[in-house]
Order: structure tokens, then C-alpha cells, then sequence
């Protein structure tokens, strides 16, 4: 029996930039195996060496040591069979959408009608059937990236390597080219035989694709591999997606306590509560932000109240906080961000929001409160209650304020809402509830 190689195989890459004593490692000694079929997701910190294995795979740049196996040969210069697509596609403004799709197949040295016809043929795919006379001033960010993709699929790359594809797009724009990118893919449509994608969005990956690599840097390295076999189409509020989520999110965070013991039980249950450290949400982003600047993403805990003019235990506060949610770690008086603190501190409002609502639903008190919504009537539950519920763990005036926090963090991370009038707390429609995390163990195996 003849075994077939895989598509694509890294073999003990190494990327170094640099010379001399400046000299430093990128990317350390990936092994990466990719067979046909596969959508692999690579996501990680940013420096991690994400752009730098997508470079390499694609022929862009050669590898300082390893390498790099396409259908088993060795690749030397350019992958004739690998296109990328940027976050911003560089479409030509002088060009009509079917010209800038053209373009690709003309330096391939396809006859006219040819060309002509599939390109006709793929705009009609992404979705922008009658835009063919169009330049791209007429047209959305949305639509300049259909044409992206529709430029980069003309050439019918066997690897197709996307390099953060929706980021630069409205949510709506993003959410509908996702769409069609996965029933282009999953129906057989284009030729493609593998995508890899680099992405910071990790639900975006949950929701595409089949595997998802995790890198971690200082030297960027692979640290996870992780197999997908949701069915498509995927609910993001599902269990076992925010399970998948949160499993990523944990992995970025590298936490190492048993979960128990970290973050406590439910009130009511056996063992203690934990008491969610009293800190903004504002102000816990402006920690992250100020250790994002700092050098080796560390500072001492000492000065920092003088750094950010907060009063001791407002720091200290916000200092448990950070920790809890696994964006730092502290050890001999030295605070560092982890590498999830520091994806949180460069994201936008909205990842942000997604960061913050997938640590928080780990916290046994929050997954409490959001069993009590699902089950209660309406799913909603007056915050006296609540309150009552949290005084068998806390003294009457620390369970008020215990609600008080909970509620903030809730509604930051929309995770339900609150009625200040009446007092009440409610679910969105829609929401659901995640799994309690000893069921939570996706098929998660180690990097080779
Ligand atoms: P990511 O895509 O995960 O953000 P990159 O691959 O862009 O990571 O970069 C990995 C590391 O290599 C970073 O520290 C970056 O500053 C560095 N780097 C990337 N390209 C170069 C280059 N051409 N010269 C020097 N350093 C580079």
C-alpha cells in the first residue's frame, strides 16, 4: 500500500529574525501536519509567530532551519498551490470587480474567455452578482473582501492561507462572509483541498472551523491542537460551543489550579464562595492596557497604585480581579500579563466583551445565576432573592455588595440583563446555559 503524504507538513521549523546579539527566535521548531479537507484555525497572542508560519507555509519567506513538505516534496521559493488573503485585500481602484478578479488568471496566462467566464463565475459565488461593472469606491468593505476572495479563489488554490480575513469588517459584513466562505467550502464548491487561518477572534474559529491550533509566544510555539467535530451549521450559544470557547480561552490564559479550588462553589453548595474582588470593568482594561506597555509585560505591584493613581485596595482589587479571570499572573511582587490579559487589552469593544463573558461564566457564581434565570419563569429573578441566596455565604451588607458586583460584570458581558426599577434580573432571549466545567473536556490532544 502506497501511503499518500499530506497536503502540507512542517517539519521542526524554526524562524529567526535578527543578527548578532539582536538576533531572536520567532518561531521555535513547529511540527504542523495539515491533510486535505481540513479548515484549521491558528490563533495565539499577538508576536506569537502566527503571520510568520503563514509567510512560511505560503513560500513567502524560507524557514531559518526545518521544513516545509508540500504533498511530500520539499518546497523551494513560491507555493504555486497556496493563495493568501489579507485583511484588507489590495483590490486596484482602476479596475471594475470583474477586472480585478481577471487579473490573477491574466498573469497565469489564461485566454480571454476563459478567464472571463470564471471570474463571472466566482463573483456570482461570493454573492456580488451584478457588481461586475463596479470599482471598488462603489462598494462596502464587506463586498471589497467578497472580491478579495473571489480573486484568491479565481487561481483554485489547493491552500487556501487567510490571514485574519474578516477582522477589518463591520460585524454584519464579517457574520455574512463567514457565511458564505463555510458553504463555498463545506459544499464542494471551490476547488480548495485545505484553508489555514490565522484569526485573534476565537469564537470566529469555534464557529468555522475543524481544528484549531494554538500558538504561545517567547518562542512562538504550537502549545494546543484541538479537533472541532461540531456539526455546521454552529450555534454559538450552544453548550458544548462555549465549551469549546472557553476551553481555548483557558488554554491562551494557561491556567494550571484546579478549577474548584481557584474559583470556589455556588452559594448553597458545599464549600466556600468565592467573593468576586470589587473592580470596574473600566478600570481593570486600564491595568491591562498599562502592563501591555510595559517592557516584558510585567510591573512591579509595588509602584503600580502610584503609576495608575488608584488607592491600595481599589488596586488590589482590580490586581484579584485580573488574576481570577486569568488575563495575569503574580509572583514575588511582580505583576505580568498572561497572554489572554494581553489579547484582551488589544482588542476592540466587542471582543472584549466576548473575553470578559467567557471568564466570568466560568465562576461557579455565575453559572448559578444563570441556571436560577433559565429555570425560573419568565427567566427572570428578583434581585432580592439573589440576595437572600448570597447571605448564606456572606454577611448581609458584603451580599449586597457581592450582587452589586455580579451585576455589573453581568451586564458588561451581556450575560443578562438588569431592570433597576423593579429590581429585577433577566435573561436576553436566547441565552442559554453553559455546562458546569467538570463536563467540560473537548477533545484536546498534545502538539506532536
Ligand atoms: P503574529 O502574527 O503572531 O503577531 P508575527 O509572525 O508577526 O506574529 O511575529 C512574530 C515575532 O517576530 C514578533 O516578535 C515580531 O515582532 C517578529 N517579526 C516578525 N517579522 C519580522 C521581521 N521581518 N523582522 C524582524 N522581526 C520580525
Amino acid at each position: 500500500m502506497v501511503l499518500t503524504p499530506p497536503l502540507l507538513e512542517l517539519r521542526r521549523v524554526t524562524q529567526t529574525y535578527g543578527v548578532g546579539q539582536r538576533q531572536f527566535t520567532a518561531v521555535k521548531e513547529v511540527n504542523l501536519v495539515l491533510d486535505e479537507g481540513q479548515f484549521v484555525a491558528l490563533v495565539g497572542p499577538s508576536g506569537c509567530g502566527k503571520s510568520t508560519v503563514l509567510r512560511i507555509v505560503t513560500g513567502l519567506q524560507p524557514p531559518s532551519q526545518g521544513q516545509v513538505l508540500y504533498r511530500g516534496t520539499v518546497l523551494r521559493g513560491i507555493n504555486p498551490h497556496a493563495t493568501m488573503v489579507f485583511q484588507t485585500f489590495a483590490l486596484f481602484p482602476w479596475l471594475t470587480v470583474l477586472e480585478n478578479v481577471e487579473v490573477a488568471l491574466k498573469a497565469r496566462g489564461m485566454p480571454a474567455a476563459l478567464r472571463r467566464a470564471r471570474a463571472l463565475d466566482l463573483i456570482d459565488r461570493v454573492g456580488l452578482d451584478g457588481f461586475e461593472t463596479a470599482f471598488p469606491r462603489e462598494l462596502s468593505g464587506g463586498m471589497r473582501q467578497k472580491v478579495g476572495f473571489a480573486r484568491a479563489m479565481a487561481v483554485e488554490p489547493e491552500l487556501l492561507c487567510l490571514d485574519e480575513p474578516f477582522s477589518a469588517l463591520d460585524i454584519l459584513s464579517a457574520e455574512a462572509l463567514r457565511g458564505e466562505l463555510l458553504e463555498l467550502w463545506t459544499t464542494g464548491q471551490i476547488p480548495t483541498r485545505a484553508i489555514l487561518m490565522v484569526t485573534h477572534n476565537i469564537e470566529e474559529a469555534v464557529s468555522l472551523v475543524d481544528r484549531i491550533i494554538v500558538m504561545d509566544k517567547d518562542p512562538g510555539r504550537i502549545v494546543a491542537d484541538l479537533t472541532i467535530d461540531l456539526p455546521h451549521p454552529r450555534r454559538r450559544k450552544e453548550g458544548k460551543f462555549l465549551e469549546i470557547v472557553d476551553w481555548v480561552y483557558a488554554t491562551l490564559a494557561g491556567h494550571t489550579q484546579p478549577e474548584h479550588i481557584e474559583f470556589g462553589t455556588a452559594p448553597g453548595e458545599p464549600g466556600r464562595t468565592r467573593a468576586l474582588p470589587d473592580a470596574a470593568v473600566n478600570e481593570l482594561a486600564g491595568l491591562l492596557e498599562h502592563l501591555a506597555q510595559m517592557p516584558r509585560l510585567q510591573a512591579d505591584i509595588y509602584h503600580l497604585a502610584g503609576e495608575l493613581h488608584l488607592g491600595t485596595s481599589q488596586l488590589l482589587h482590580l490586581i484579584e480581579a485580573a488574576e481570577l479571570l486569568g488575563f495575569t499572573t503574580i509572583a514575588q511582587g511582580d505583576i505580568t500579563l498572561t497572554p489572554l490579559g494581553e489579547t484582551f487589552a488589544e482588542a476592540g469593544i466587542l471582543t472584549r466583551k466576548e473575553i470578559f463573558a467567557t471568564r466570568i461564566r466560568r465562576l461557579p457564581v455565575f453559572q448559578w445565576l444563570l441556571a436560577l434565570l433559565h429555570a425560573a419563569e419568565r427567566r427572570q429573578v428578583e434581585a432580592a432573592v439573589v440576595q437572600i441566596a448570597l447571605e448564606l455565604e456572606f454577611p448581609a451588607e458584603e451580599a449586597k455588595r457581592q450582587l452589586d458586583i455580579a451585576v455589573r460584570w453581568g451586564r458588561y458581558a451581556e450575560l443578562f440583563a438588569y431592570d433597576d426599577k423593579v429590581g429585577i434580573l433577566y435573561l436576553e432571549p436566547g441565552e442559554t446555559v453553559p455546562l458546569e466545567p467538570e463536563k467540560r473536556a473537548p477533545s484536546a490532544t498534545a502538539p506532536s
